[in-house]
């Protein structure tokens, strides 16, 4: 059996957030990493729960060590996957889904070749631009830096295995959830 590794990854704003809460909720035995970053925590963001909040120095130990499983820097900051939580995960068999970035799944993808990478998508450039700045969580110079990278990360969707768009969040759990719970196809000695 493939490993169940699920990677959600697309631009910052498209929804990833509120799409894994909605999986989580009905999918109780999903595992869903906790990353580190050197970013501030936001109003309500809680150690341990959204992120586990880093020094710089600290993350860079962290690369030294080995200890992620795949990190990338984001708009100024480092973001990245512990690694032992994950594989300890995967060793027996249970589901694990990563809500990471383009560089970082393409990390995975490398590392992981079994890995399900699914990119979300927006369903239009200023959908997406109009949901970050009413998400209000960060400074205008900040905001338009996501917008810049998001322009890349959506030129890259192409390159991924699958591609939801975010238009309705129920129709677009219900195709990550087809993608994810599929049954796994027979293996040529099987058939
Ligand atoms: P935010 O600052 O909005 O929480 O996250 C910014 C971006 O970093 C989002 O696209 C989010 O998916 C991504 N991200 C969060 N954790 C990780 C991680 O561990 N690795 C990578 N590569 N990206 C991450």
């Amino acid at each position: 059996m493939s490993e169940r590794l699920i990677v959600l990854t697309g631009p910052s704003g498209v929804g990833k957030g509120t799409l894994l809460t909605c999986l989580r909720r009905r999918h109780k035995d999903l595992y869903v990493s906790v990353s580190s970053t050197t970013r501030t925590p936001r109003a309500g963001e809680v150690e341990g729960r959204d992120y586990y909040f880093v020094s710089p120095e600290e993350f860079e130990r962290l690369i030294e060590a080995g200890a992620l499983l795949e990190w990338a820097q984001y708009v100024g900051q480092y973001y990245g996957t512990p690694r032992a939580p994950v594989e300890a995960r995967l060793a027996e068999g249970k589901p694990v889904v990563l809500e990471i970035e383009v560089q970082g799944a393409y990390q995975i993808k490398n590392n992981f070749p079994a890995a399900m990478l699914v990119f979300i998508a927006p369903p239009s450039f200023e959908v997406l631009a109009q949901r970050l700045r009413d998400r209000s969580t960060d400074d205008s110079a900040a905001i338009e830096r996501r917008l810049t990278r998001a322009r890349e990360e959506l030129e890259s969707a192409r390159e991924f295995d699958y591609r939801v768009v975010n238009e309705d969040l129920e129709t677009a759990v219900q195709q990550i959830e087809q993608i994810i719970f599929r049954e796994e196809p027979l293996d040529s000695t099987d058939r």
